[in-house]
């Protein structure tokens, strides 16, 4: 099972992901979590990179590649979540020629949905309370604007696909996560109700 997280930077991407990872037993790939990590380590992927996620641009395609390829490679199974990933619409080509490689494709790709005005009120939030070093109000502007340019067009490729399920990112945490649940299993089991793993 491969699932992928999309939506705007503030949309609640990491929280749902690693919510919906325990619900369904995935792994939950996150290219900003692994990014970050390889900063704070000081490792050379770091130091390449810490400018770039400062000023809220992308990292190149090439980078978050090799990236994706060896966390791949380092799972026992493909039960996958991408959170932060594809952000391209080359990221999302790779990956589905990745998956396709390994007889596998896309089950779902859940976009969170969540208005602007909400989201620069989120990551001003996140800002005073974790200090990210792309919290900044600038940073933030940038980041939205990476996102409308670059990575919304996935969504019509997704859409496209028939794989596409667009929730409403507002409301309780917990609310949030039941209807991606919801979503989810009427889309990919549609007739049991239970829902059972696939
Ligand atoms: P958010 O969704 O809040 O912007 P992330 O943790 O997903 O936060 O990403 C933080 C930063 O890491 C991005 O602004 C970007 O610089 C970099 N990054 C993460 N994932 C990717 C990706 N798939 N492609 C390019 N850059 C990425």
């Amino acid at each position: 099972m491969v699932l992928i997280f999309l939506g705007p930077p503030g949309a609640g991407k990491g929280t749902q992901a690693a919510r919906l990872a325990e619900h369904f037993g995935l792994k939950k790939i996150s290219t900003g979590d692994i990014l970050r990590d390889h900063v704070k380590r000081g490792t050379d992927l770091g130091r390449q990179v810490a400018p770039i996620m400062a000023r809220g641009d992308l990292v190149p395609d090439d980078l978050i590649l090799a990236i994706i390829r060896e966390e791949i490679e380092k799972l026992p199974a493909a039960r996958i979540i991408f959170d932060g990933f594809p952000r391209t619409l080359p990221q999302a080509e790779a990956l589905e020629a990745l998956l396709r490689d390994l007889g596998l494709a896309t089950d779902a790709v859940v976009l969170l949905d969540v208005p602007t005005e909400e989201l620069v009120a989120r990551l001003g939030k996140r800002a005073r309370e974790e200090g990210r070093a792309d919290d900044t109000e600038e940073a933030i502007r940038r980041r939205l604007e990476v996102y409308a340019r670059q990575t919304a067009p996935l969504i019509d490729y997704y859409a496209g696909r028939g794989v596409l399920l667009r929730i409403e990112g507002v409301g309780e945490v917990e609310a949030v996560t039941r209807r991606i649940i919801e979503a989810l299993e009427a889309s990919l089991w549609p007739s049991s109700s239970s829902g059972q793993k696939k």
